[in-house]
Formats: structure tokens, C-alpha cells, sequence
């Protein structure tokens, strides 16, 4: 006769261990709830780590030249961001590293005069600095740059040791979850539970809050339990990525005509300290309907015209297709602030997308204002304690996923390895066969 299946209580259990997944995890934790984690591949996959990791202040929304509900919504997270860096804020990020403390917005020569005006502005002031000739980055000291330069206040984090970070502090309480041997269920009263079947042991997992922050997943979660709302839209993008020898170090965005940026510059090293450009805004989303050669020329085309003087003739190129995943909105729009909601059908059950790394504080605060809106408190310490020594026994830690750039440009080979397949001819196997 099968065994029962082994009964698991838990305050909090989380689905999907992006940057929304994971910094939850650190919030619930430090008020006391017990958490449990559940990631299917590994921890930041998918959007987060394909993010350029902009902390942004907002600035870069009001290219229509005026302040939006999008830049609004958004203007407190950099401040918010450097207190968890220095260790005094709602999340412990003392250990992630920062690449850069801000961020250029600089036009071709031709630059709207109603933004120029705007971001001399008295409505921009503390987070905005026009940048004097003397002062531009290595990369824009050219002769030849005849446009405008601004230094916003927002800062840029190296997303994998974000990603670690996080995980770090949740120690212990993430795990890989493999959906063939799991299922969720809703039961009659709309609550809902996760059994999993691990080592011939059936687990029925039940907590005070479900939440799922899957980012694209979480429209799949749904449909297993037969919802489908909230509902989640979708914004195809393809970044463009160059590794080059140049020593340019560059995090900015090129304005450009439309109200999204023509093309926005993050750099990144591979563990060779080879540097890599990752290429978004505009062109990414132009991208989408391309071929990745198709719009690599694009790419290359659009350096040329912008920074002409950099030579990236020997420049390696890559695509990498992703997709946003948010909130459904009125006409598609992009959403102003990041969306937390309780599924409809179902009483123990939240969704949540932040639809920016940036306003992942603010999912975070929102969920906890359900739950205590709810009257939702830690229960039984050592239940929980039990249902997670339990998971630790039979489920993995994920891993932390790999960045789009060193899964585009591994390492090439050393001279030492190229020696060696030199010397490993068909006749050495032979050779070894005899
Ligand atoms: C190219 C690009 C650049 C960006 N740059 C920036 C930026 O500079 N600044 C900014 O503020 N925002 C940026 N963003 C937006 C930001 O990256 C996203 O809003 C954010 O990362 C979404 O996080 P998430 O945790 O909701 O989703 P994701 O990062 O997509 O994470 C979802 C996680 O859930 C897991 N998952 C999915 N399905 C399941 C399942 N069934 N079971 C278990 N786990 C599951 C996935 O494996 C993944 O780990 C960018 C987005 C893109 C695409």
C-alpha cells in the first residue's frame, strides 16, 4: 500500500525565482513568514538576467519632454536601491556589485528643443546634470561628438551577483521543482496546493499565500489551475550583443526622435574581462520582426552614424531574443508600476509581475499590504521548520543562470587546448583503441 502522502505547512510558498520570486522571499522572510521558493530552471532566468540592470530613476520616460505616470512611479526607486546596497534598507544587498553609479542620455545633434528645455528644467532638478565638453566619458571625447550630453542619477548593477545576493540570504529555502513529478491543485473552497512525488514520497505542500512571479510563466500556472486572470501580455524584444577590444566602459541611453530611447548601451565583462555591449531600446524593438544578421547590420549601422570614431570592424555579434512579460493593459501600453493581485476563483492565491527590475521594492510592499490587509500572520514556527528540512532532503538548490553574454561568446579555446586537440590525431586514438 502507497503511504500517505506527507503533509507540508508553510506561511508562504513562491513560484518563479527571478529578481520578483527572489527579493519576495527577502521581504517575507525578514517580517517572519516561512518561504519556500520553487524556481523550474535556475534563479534569474529568462528576464532578469537578460536585464542591462538599470536602476532607474524614470528619466528615461520622459523623452516626450515632459514628466509622465511612469517616470513618477518610479522616481524614488534609485534612493531606495542605494540604502539596500549600503545594508540599511528592506533587503540585505551589501554584497551585489555595482557597475556603474549613473547613467548618460546623450542626443545625435539633432535633439527635440521642447526635451532640451524640459531637461533644463526646474522639474528635473536633482536628477538630471547637463555633462560640459570637459567632463564626457572616454567614449563620447571625440572631436566629432556635436550632441548633447545628461547624467541621470540612476544606478547599474551587475545582475548575476544581484541574483546571488538574494539567493544567498534565502538560503536554504529554494528549490528546484520539476513539474513532471509536481502539480498544483485548487479545491472546492478555491484554495490553493502543490503535491510532488520525490524519491517515492508524495508531498502535499499547503500554505497561508501562494504566490506566483513566474514573469512569462505565470499565465502557464494559471491555466493548470483553469484561470486566467489576471491576465499577462507579452513585448517581444532582440538585443543586440558586440564583444569588442575596445576599453570603453559606456551605460547610456542615445534619444532619438520617439519617445523610447534609439538605443541604449550597457557593458558587461565575460570572466575572459573580455567587454561586451548589450544593445537595447529602439533597436531591440525594431528587432523583433528581423533576422538576427538583419539586425546586427542594423546594429552596426546605428554605431556607425553614432559613434563613427569607434572602430568595430573585429568586433564579434550576437542577438538575443526575450520577452517582457507584464500585466495585461488598456491598448497594450506599457504598465506604470509593478502589479500585484489576487487570482480571481481562488482565496489563498497572488500574482505578481514587477514589469521592471527597478520596481521590485514596490511588489514586494504590495503583497505585504495583502497580507496584512488580510490578517495573513507567521504561523507555527516549528511546522514550518519541519516542512523545510523535509523539502532540503529530497529537492536541489537551482542554480544561478547564465548571462546572455557568456552563453553567446564562451571562451575560446587557450593555446594550451589548441596544442592539445593538435596532438590528438586520428592516429593517437588508434593508437589508444589498440
Ligand atoms: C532585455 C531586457 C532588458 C531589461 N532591462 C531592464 C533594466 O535595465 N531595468 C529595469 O528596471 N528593468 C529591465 N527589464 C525588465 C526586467 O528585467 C523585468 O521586469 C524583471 O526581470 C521581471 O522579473 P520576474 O522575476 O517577474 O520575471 P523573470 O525574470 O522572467 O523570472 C521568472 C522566473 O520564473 C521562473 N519560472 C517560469 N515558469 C516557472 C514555473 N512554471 N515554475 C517555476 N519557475 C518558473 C523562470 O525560470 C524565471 O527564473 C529588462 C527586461 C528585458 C527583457
Amino acid at each position: 500500500m502507497p503511504s500517505p502522502p506527507i503533509k507540508l505547512q508553510l506561511d508562504t510558498v513562491i513560484i518563479g525565482g527571478g529578481i520578483a520570486g527572489l527579493w519576495l522571499a527577502n521581504r517575507l522572510q525578514s517580517e517572519g513568514f516561512s518561504i519556500a521558493l520553487f524556481e523550474h530552471k535556475a534563479l534569474g532566468s529568462d528576464q532578469t538576467i537578460a536585464s542591462q540592470g538599470m536602476i532607474h530613476g524614470g528619466m528615461k520616460y520622459t523623452l516626450s519632454g515632459a514628466l509622465t505616470g511612469a517616470s513618477e512611479a518610479i522616481a524614488e526607486m534609485p534612493q531606495h536601491w542605494r540604502a539596500c546596497l549600503c545594508g540599511e534598507g528592506d533587503v540585505d544587498l551589501r554584497n551585489t556589485r555595482i557597475l556603474s553609479d549613473h547613467f548618460y542620455l546623450w542626443s545625435g545633434d539633432s535633439i527635440a528643443a521642447k526635451l532640451t528645455s524640459f531637461l533644463a528644467s526646474k522639474a528635473t532638478r536633482g536628477r538630471v546634470d547637463h555633462v560640459p565638453d570637459s567632463h564626457r566619458p572616454p567614449l563620447l571625447r571625440h572631436p566629432d561628438f556635436k550632441g548633447n550630453l545628461y547624467k541621470l542619477v540612476d544606478i547599474v548593477l551587475d545582475v548575476p551577483s544581484l541574483i546571488t545576493n538574494l539567493a544567498h540570504n534565502i538560503e536554504g529555502h529554494s528549490f528546484l521543482i520539476d513539474w513532471t513529478q509536481a502539480q498544483l491543485h485548487k479545491d472546492v473552497d478555491g484554495r490553493v496546493s502543490l503535491t510532488m512525488r520525490q524519491d517515492d514520497k508524495e508531498f502535499e505542500i499547503h500554505a497561508q499565500r501562494f504566490i506566483f512571479s513566474a514573469g512569462q510563466g505565470n499565465a502557464h500556472l494559471l491555466k493548470q489551475l483553469g484561470l486566467n486572470s489576471p491576465a499577462m501580455q507579452l513585448r517581444p524584444l532582440q538585443q543586440v550583443l558586440v564583444k569588442h577590444h575596445h576599453p570603453y566602459v559606456f551605460f547610456g541611453h542615445c534619444m532619438g526622435t520617439d519617445t523610447t530611447p534609439r538605443l541604449t548601451i550597457s557593458s558587461h565583462k565575460l570572466n575572459t574581462h573580455e567587454q561586451v555591449w548589450y544593445l537595447g531600446g529602439s533597436l531591440a524593438e525594431k528587432g523583433t520582426v528581423m533576422e538576427a544578421d538583419q539586425l546586427i547590420a542594423a546594429a552596426q549601422q546605428e554605431l556607425s552614424e553614432l559613434i563613427p570614431w569607434v572602430d568595430l570592424r573585429y568586433a564579434e555579434w550576437a542577438t538575443l531574443p526575450v520577452t517582457r512579460a507584464e500585466p495585461l493593459q488598456p491598448n497594450f501600453m506599457r504598465p506604470d508600476n509593478a502589479f500585484v493581485a489576487p487570482a480571481e476563483g481562488c482565496n489563498n492565491l497572488i500574482v505578481a509581475w514587477p514589469t521592471k527590475l527597478t520596481l521590485v521594492p514596490n511588489l514586494a510592499n504590495q503583497v505585504l499590504d495583502i497580507l496584512l490587509k488580510e490578517n495573513i500572520a507567521a504561523g507555527e514556527l516549528a511546522e514550518s521548520t519541519r516542512a523545510i528540512t523535509q523539502l532540503r532532503q529530497v529537492l536541489a538548490t537551482p542554480p544561478i543562470a547564465h548571462t546572455p553574454w557568456e552563453l553567446a561568446f564562451p571562451p575560446s579555446m587557450s593555446a594550451e587546448d589548441v596544442l592539445s586537440l593538435k596532438f590528438s590525431t586520428p592516429a593517437d586514438d588508434d593508437e589508444g583503441q589498440d
